[in-house]
């Protein structure tokens, strides 16, 4: 495309992509006409407190939403909730709802995101087993919360050890089962992820590793979630943690090629040059990374959308090329991540774990490509502008607290 977008642009899909789409195209200037598509029934809101903060009590639910209803309609954007979109017709460029209203594009963007995974094993269709993806679930998992109850999380990832940490604050007593042989460990830094783990058995949490779930036990409700090496954990309650499913469907179903998510260029596109995709649905051809991945992240889909948003207001074609950063709050705990972390990168730590405030920086090529920092705010701060730069450093230099790796910066004027 080489002019800005005139016709209506749908966006299917109002979660963080495509909120930041819609008002970031007005903010642009764009005058098309936008339509955001929703199946919820609620305004769109932030994810990350579902696990967290409103999962404790301690944010309200009006507190989620990124705007209010009427704030989409005073900047001329159609919101359109509990509306599901069933099928694109790319020939007649129309996306037709649940309801059987037809809606033409010029351009249709697919910002359908996720939905979190099931564990298709024996049991699984007992009463009592959870997941958490929208609001609807984290009301759901909140009214079964008493002080006491025995809380199987199966996975532990940051999903499931976030929610391990707020059930626990909530007086649940808690067990994470996690097949790998740590908690945290799929790209974490180690020394984070021990960490993590250390400091969730401080607080009670029962860590299970590198055992899988068989089944759940239970006549109606669950009773106990039965291990692979046949030993059974206790639990009236479960919640499922295991990683999310692409919301792809609807592409496959337009003809367009999915494979783990629906592949796009740099610039968001899809092999349909009149459909975009971002956030978590789109595997995307990442300009920073230079890789194709899917990414689970606010950071990313909020930049996917505002590249995306720039493209169809000016009709310059803009990649994404920010770097990818990441958090998550566990306990005491604020764990900021910045940059890519492979298996097999060289960390080096700064600062202590013993004082729960340290950082850990990974080489590669002797470049800095990741800092992951716990309780250490200005090192992912700086970590950001490292990682971009792709700074040079010598891991003795690191590891040795009396050195700034802010000296490693190039000097800027006027600095
Ligand atoms: C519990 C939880 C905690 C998280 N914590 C963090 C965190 O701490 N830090 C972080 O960076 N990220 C976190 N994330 C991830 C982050 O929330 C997601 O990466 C982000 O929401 C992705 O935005 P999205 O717009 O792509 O997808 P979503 O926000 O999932 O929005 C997609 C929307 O599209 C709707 N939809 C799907 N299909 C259709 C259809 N056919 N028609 C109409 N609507 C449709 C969905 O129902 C949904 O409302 C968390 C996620 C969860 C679930």
């Amino acid at each position: 495309m080489s002019e800005p977008a005139r016709g209506p642009v749908v966006i299917v899909g109002a979660g963080q992509a495509g909120m930041q789409l819609a008002t970031g195209l007005r903010q642009l200037g764009s005058t098309a006409s936008i339509t955001l598509v929703g199946d919820e029934r609620c305004p769109p809101y932030e994810r990350p407190p579902l696990s967290k903060a409103y999962l404790t009590g301690e944010l309200e639910r009006e507190r989620l939403w990124f705007r209010h209803e009427q704030a989409y309609a005073r900047q001329d954007v159609e919101l359109r909730l509990a509306t599901r979109a069933v099928a694109i017709d790319r020939a007649a460029r129309t996306v037709t709802t649940a309801a059987g209203e037809v809606l033409p594009y010029e351009y249709c963007v697919l910002a359908t995101g996720a939905r979190a995974r099931r564990l298709e094993v024996p049991g699984a269709e007992l009463a009592g087993i959870h997941l958490l993806r929208g609001l609807d679930d984290a009301d759901r998992l909140r009214a079964a919360i008493r002080p006491g109850v025995e809380v199987a999380v199966v996975g532990g990832g940051y999903i499931g050890m976030e929610i391990a940490a707020s059930l626990t604050k909530l007086g649940a007593r808690v067990a994470v089962i996690e097949a790998a042989p740590q908690v945290m460990s799929r790209g974490v830094a180690p020394v984070v992820a021990d960490h993590v783990a250390r400091r969730h058995r401080a607080e009670g949490v029962r860590l299970e590793t590198g055992v899988g779930v068989a089944g759940f036990v239970g006549d109606e409700a669950v009773r106990a979630v039965r291990l692979a090496d046949g030993r059974e954990v206790a639990a009236e309650l479960v919640v499922v943690g295991i990683g999310a499913a692409v919301n792809d469907e609807l592409a496959a179903a337009a003809g367009l090629a999915t494979d783990g998510g629906v592949p796009t260029d740099a610039c968001a596109r899809t092999a349909d040059p009149a459909i975009f995709a971002i956030g978590d649905v789109a595997v995307q051809d990442h300009a920073f990374l230079g890789r194709h991945v899917r990414l689970e992240s606010v950071q990313n889909a909020v930049d996917q959308a505002k590249a995306v948003a720039r493209t169809l207001a000016t009709g310059t074609p803009t990649p994404m090329r920010e770097v990818p950063w990441f958090w998550t709050q566990q306990f005491d705990m604020m764990i900021q991540m910045v940059g890519w972390a492979d298996a097999g990168l060289e960390w080096v730590l700064r600062g202590e774990t013993a004082t729960g405030a340290f950082a850990a920086y990974a080489l590669a090529d002797g470049a800095i490509q990741a800092v992951h920092a716990v309780n250490r705010g200005a090192d992912y701060a700086l970590g950001r502008r490292l990682v971009r730069e792709r700074i040079r450093a010598e891991p003795g230099q690191l590891a040795d607290p009396a050195f700034d790796p802010k000296t490693l910066l190039p000097a800027r004027r006027g600095r």
